[in-house]
C-alpha cells in the first residue's frame, strides 16, 4: 500500500523523536504511532545494560498512547539513526509485530526492496501467536484486547 501525507508526517515525527533523544548505544530508534483519532505519539527505544530489559521504541509509543486513553491505532513507524547520516525507516522486530498485532493490527510502514511500503502488522506476522483455543477474528475465543477491537 502506498504512503499518504499522514504517513510521511508520521515518519517525520519518529525522526524528530530520535534526533532529539539520540544517545550513542542507548537511544537510536524513534517510533511514532498514529491513532484512529489522528493523534501522534512518538517515543524512543530504551536500551539497558542488561540487554533483555531493553524496550523498543514502538512499545514505548504504544504505552504512551494507551496511557493517554487511546485505544484505536492506525499506523506505526520506526526510524533508526546513529547520530550521523540519514535516518532510515526500519521494520519492527518480531516482538513488536506481535505487540502491534495484539493492539489493533495497525498499518506498519517498513522498507522493502522497492522502497517504503505499509502493511498491516498481521501481514508481517502471518502465523502470530494465539493461546490454545483462540482463533484469529473469532470474538468468542479472542483475548480481551481483540474482543474490544471486534465491537
Ligand atoms: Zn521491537
Amino acid at each position: 500500500m502506498r504512503l499518504t501525507a499522514d504517513d510521511r508526517a508520521l515518519i517525520a515525527a519518529a525522526t524528530d523523536a530520535i534526533r532529539r533523544a539520540f544517545v550513542p548505544e542507548w537511544h537510536h530508534v524513534g517510533a511514532a504511532l498514529r491513532t484512529r483519532s489522528g493523534k501522534v505519539f512518538s517515543a524512543v527505544n530504551l536500551d539497558t545494560y542488561v540487554g533483555s530489559c531493553a524496550i523498543c521504541a514502538e512499545a514505548c509509543a504504544l504505552g504512551a498512547a494507551y496511557a493517554a486513553g487511546e485505544r484505536g491505532f492506525e499506523a506505526c513507524v520506526a526510524v533508526r539513526w546513529r547520530g550521523r547520516g540519514r535516518p532510515a525507516v526500519v521494520a519492527p522486530c518480531g516482538r513488536c509485530r506481535e505487540m502491534l498485532h495484539d493492539y489493533g493490527d495497525p498499518w506498519v510502514i517498513h522498507p522493502t526492496a522497492r522502497g517504503l511500503a505499509k502493511t498491516r502488522a498481521s501481514g508481517l506476522l502471518p502465523d502470530a501467536y494465539l493461546r490454545p483455543g483462540e482463533r484469529r477474528g473469532d470474538p468468542a475465543t479472542a483475548r480481551p484486547t481483540a474482543r474490544r477491537r471486534a465491537r
